[in-house]
């Protein structure tokens, strides 16, 4: 079965696409937590950290070179913003492709509530 991030990767759901190349696909988060929310996943179904082959290391670093410059180009990489990949229950995964999300645009408080 196709991920639902595999299935917006391929255009067969609607998703605000903001960047894709061959490697990685980005999009605005459905119910974004911050002005800007976005989610840059692999084309390829990697379903959680866990899952990230040795092979894989050049992919998930362009997946942070993405991220980079969505922010630059979102005007938040002076500003700050963070990054965040959830990993499976206790970190709060409910998507299992593996995603970073880019959340920024306003000020966001302490990394995890107390
Ligand atoms: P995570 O908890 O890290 O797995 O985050 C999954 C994220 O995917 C959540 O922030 C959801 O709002 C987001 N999401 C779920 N479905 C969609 C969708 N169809 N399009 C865009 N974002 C989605």
């Amino acid at each position: 079965m196709p991920t639902l991030f595999e299935k917006i990767v391929a255009r067969e759901i609607p998703a605000d696409i903001v960047f894709q190349d061959d490697r990685v696909t980005a999009f605005r988060d459905i119910h974004p937590r911050a002005p800007v929310h976005l989610l840059i996943v692999p084309n390829k179904a990697i379903a959680t950290a866990n899952d990230i082959a040795d092979a894989d290391e050049t992919l998930v670093g362009h997946m942070f070179t993405v991220a980079r410059d969505l922010a630059r180009g979102a005007g938040i990489a002076d500003s700050g913003y963070r990054l965040i990949i959830n990993c499976n229950r206790d970190g709060g995964q409910e998507v299992f492709h593996l995603h970073v999300h880019l959340v920024g645009g306003a000020p966001l408080g302490p990394m995890l509530s107390r």
